[in-house]
């Protein structure tokens, strides 16, 4: 492997500590005086009052200096530098997988058949030099009915390698870059041994990782064509390649992902068009585009203590659902499969009545394609609630922990899940509709009992 040299995204030459940044965040909200004092502490390297407790990872910050100093850049820097004190939390064995036990590894226990063959295609698939790679990543992974079976996916050469763990796009929102660094080098010699020259992610963060991060703060380049599955289904609409048959008639508002914000905005665009030409209205969010607020994933980044992680990551989210519901849409629309297992489990944590669609579940019934909604999402969500259960029980007796490896052994071993009878348990229990009302109100009481924020 070719030694790299990893740089800083913040520029702080260019940083006057005006303090505009923190004054503005949607989460901080601090007065200019305390906001003034806290960037110069997290420059020196000093503890901050609560930054990095309370900050949401959502992107916003870099938007509002006006000098491009890239402060949530220093924020990553200073929760590495907290990594190499304190590891990482026990729960986030949940989204490392390396491993054991985490969702991607649980998740084949629940599985269905169909799904199972999907995703055994798409990891053992040799790429198509001919065709362009599509990235299908791994949390759209955790909901592989959202594009498997389309045919979208006959453009494509799909590719689902777990170890790849979306370019290190959640790993840097989390400041572990030291680990995005060592993904960024494996993740190359994948792509250069492979022959294809375009690579297309279903998420614009994993683009945005590819073609702007790893050249410019992890040192690695790679030399092929990086798209987001926006843009291309954008253009797919726009070339008349694909053409819409069923116009939706819904009124909708769209979730704004945190990393839609890089690069000032530039994936706010496309989806909305996409939404558009789909036949839905759009009604926005208090809180859209530059000051969207977060799914809830980036509590999970300023985490304080592992025993209420994922109450805080829940509680964040449910100021997103109160802004949904707010605007009277009926329905949520993500274009970031992160934000989708989340918005879903939340959902059905808050019995929230609100309909949730990716993207690209849009077009496709835009474009005539069926779907099995909104059944199979409430079902995984249950799935996916009963694994972070589980993994939650484990992990308050287990030690936080260093990422040692960023790849599988050969055997890909850690996908193969052994036997969880108490997770299996848990997930039947779950079918239940009253243990289902009682794990909500079960819930919401630990919410308010450990919530650090
Ligand atoms: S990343 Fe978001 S939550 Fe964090 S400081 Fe910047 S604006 Fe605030
Ligand atoms: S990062 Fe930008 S907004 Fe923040 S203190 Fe520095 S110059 Fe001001």
């Amino acid at each position: 492997m070719v030694e790299t040299k990893r740089v800083s995204g913040f520029n702080e030459n260019a940083c006057t500590r005006c303090g505009i940044c923190l004054n503005k965040c949607p989460v901080l909200q601090y007065s200019l005086d305390k906001s003034k004092t806290e960037i110069k502490r997290l420059i020196e390297g000093k503890e901050t009052s609560e930054v990095l407790f309370k900050c949401n990872t959502c992107f916003s910050c870099n938007i509002y200096c006006p000098e491009d100093a890239n402060p949530y850049q220093l924020i990553l820097e200073r929760w590495n530098d907290l990594y190499f004190i304190r590891g990482a939390p026990s729960l986030y064995t949940f989204v490392c997988p390396t491993r054991e036990p985490n969702i991607w590894q649980l998740l084949n226990i629940f599985l269905s058949t169909t799904e199972k063959r999907w995703i055994l295609r798409w990891i053992y698939n040799t790429p198509d030099p001919d065709k362009p790679i599509l990235l299908i990543g791994n949390y759209t992974h955790l909901f592989p009915f959202i594009i498997g079976g389309s045919k979208l996916l006959e453009y494509f050469s799909p590719v689902d390698l777990i170890d790849h763990w979306e370019g290190g796009a959640y790993l840097y929102q989390g400041g572990f870059l030291d680990v995005v660094q060592r993904i960024a080098q494996n993740t190359k010699e994948d792509f250069d041994r492979w022959s294809n020259k375009k690579i297309v992610a279903t998420l614009d963060a994993v683009q945005y990782i590819y073609q702007e991060v790893h050249p410019k703060e992890m040192g690695v380049n790679h030399h092929q064509e990086f798209e987001s599955f926006q843009d291309w289904m954008l253009n797919m609409l726009n070339s008349g390649e694909l053409t819409i048959n069923n116009k939706l008639d819904l009124i909708v508002t769209i979730h704004d992902n945190c990393y839609s914000k890089v690069s000032n905005g530039k994936y706010w665009k496309a989806p909305r068009e996409i939404i558009k030409k789909c036949g839905c209205r759009i009604v926005e969010m208090e809180h859209n585009k530059q000051d969207s607020l977060c799914c809830g994933f980036g509590a999970g980044a300023s985490w304080v203590r592992n025993i209420s992680i994922p109450f805080d990551i829940i509680y964040e989210g449910i100021k997103k659902f109160e802004e949904a519901e707010n605007t009277g849409a009926q329905a949520l629309v993500s274009y970031c499969g992160g934000c989708i297992y989340l918005l879903w489990a939340t959902r059905e944590l808050l019995g929230s009545k609100i309909d949730i669609f990716h993207i690209i579940e849009i077009l496709r019934m835009a474009i005539g394609e069926e779907l099995n909604y909104p059944d199979d999402h409430i079902e995984r969500a249950w799935d996916i609630i009963a694994i972070i259960t589980y993994e939650w029980i484990i992990s308050l007796f287990k030690p936080n922990f260093s990422i040692k490896t960023v790849s599988y052994d050969e055997e890909k071993s850690t996908f193969r899940p052994r036997d969880h009878i108490f997770l299996k348990l848990i997930r039947i229990s779950f079918n239940s509709a009253l243990i289902r009302k009682v794990y909500r109100k079960f819930f919401l009481l630990m919410m308010r009992i450990l919530n650090t924020r």
